[in-house]
């Protein structure tokens, strides 16, 4: 669903020289499904990176999307854990896993020892490259794959020239999240986008600059400028919609984005005024893909 800008300027570099590019206002990937031609190629490309690529990481929105809202949001779940980093506990320690084509598989691990982990089938080809490396034949491989097959679990299988294999076992297969919460150049870009809409071609004056510049990651967040409250509200349950909100006009504009109920961040733009405007707030239903007016939620 496309928002009308009527002008033909990259709102994060000034440029009218580029054509501008679809830009969502919330990422794809998080089923956002509202954008307007904002952003030139290069500053959609570089805030996608840059910015938008560290949500995939963030404990509290891969919990959202791939537990709480699992139901709701089958295919947003598919596509958004697809090759994503996972880490499986066992009893060697914390193992490198991915998701692909609907299940979790081992990845490779290296342990302290200096040892290898692999999921069985990949460690037998491993192990067949290895023993091929080193000199050894195809009888001599084949007897060392006999004997991985064979071999009990936790039991040490001496495979000769230097190698060893021991079958374990992860514990239940179930997931843990260790990735940083994405940074608060995220919020900072949907409310800067948002804001857009507030504020006509006001987005593109000398006093914004500064937030500009944060986006194009020319200079890092100012916190005479910007101030993020990141929170987790515990009030409200995990429900397939967005909530942006301009939620407070005075003394500075204060942007809401709250992502599927419980991850919301409030956007200080601590030297941005606009006490004309009225505070407003919108819905974003990612199921029926519909807008709604809704109340202006008040910041924290
Ligand atoms: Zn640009």
């Amino acid at each position: 669903m496309e928002l009308p800008w009527p002008h033909r300027r990259c709102i994060v570099c000034l440029r009218d020289d580029v054509p501008m590019t679809r830009a969502h206002l919330i990422p794809e990937s998080l089923g956002g499904f509202v954008w307007s031609q904002t952003h030139c190629a290069a500053c959609n490309n570089g805030l996608g990176t840059r910015v938008e690529a560290g949500v995939k990481h963030d404990p509290t929105i891969r919990y959202t999307i791939e537990h709480a809202l699992a139901a709701e949001l089958p295919e947003l779940v598919k596509a958004f854990a697809e090759g994503q980093p996972y880490v499986i506990p066992s009893k060697q320690g914390p193992l490198a896993a991915r998701y692909r084509d609907g299940a979790v598989e081992l990845g490779t691990t290296k342990l302290d020892d200096g040892s290898l982990v692999q999921e069985r089938d990949r460690a037998a080809q491993t192990i067949e490259t290895m023993l091929e490396r080193a000199g050894a034949n195809a009888e001599e491989r084949h007897a060392a794959l006999e004997r991985i097959a064979a071999a009990e679990a936790g039991e040490v299988v001496d495979l000769g020239r230097g190698l060893a294999i021991r079958h374990g076992t992860t514990e239940g297969g179930s997931i843990t999240f260790d990735g940083q919460r994405v940074s608060d150049e995220f919020p900072l870009a949907i409310a800067f986008h948002l804001l857009a809409f507030f504020v006509g071609d006001l987005i593109y004056g000398a006093a914004l600059e500064p937030l500009r510049a944060t986006l194009r990651g020319d200079s890092p967040l100012d916190e005479s400028e910007v101030v993020v409250e990141s929170l987790i509200d515990r009030s409200t349950g995990y429900v397939p919609q967005h909530l942006l909100g301009l939620s407070r006009v005075e003394p500075h504009i204060v942007i809401r984005v709250q992502l599927f109920g419980p991850p919301v961040w409030h956007v200080h733009l601590l030297r941005v005024k606009a006490p004309k405007l009225e505070p407003i707030g919108m819905m974003l239903d990612v199921q029926t893909r519909d807008v709604y007016p809704a109340k202006p939620a008040t910041a924290g």
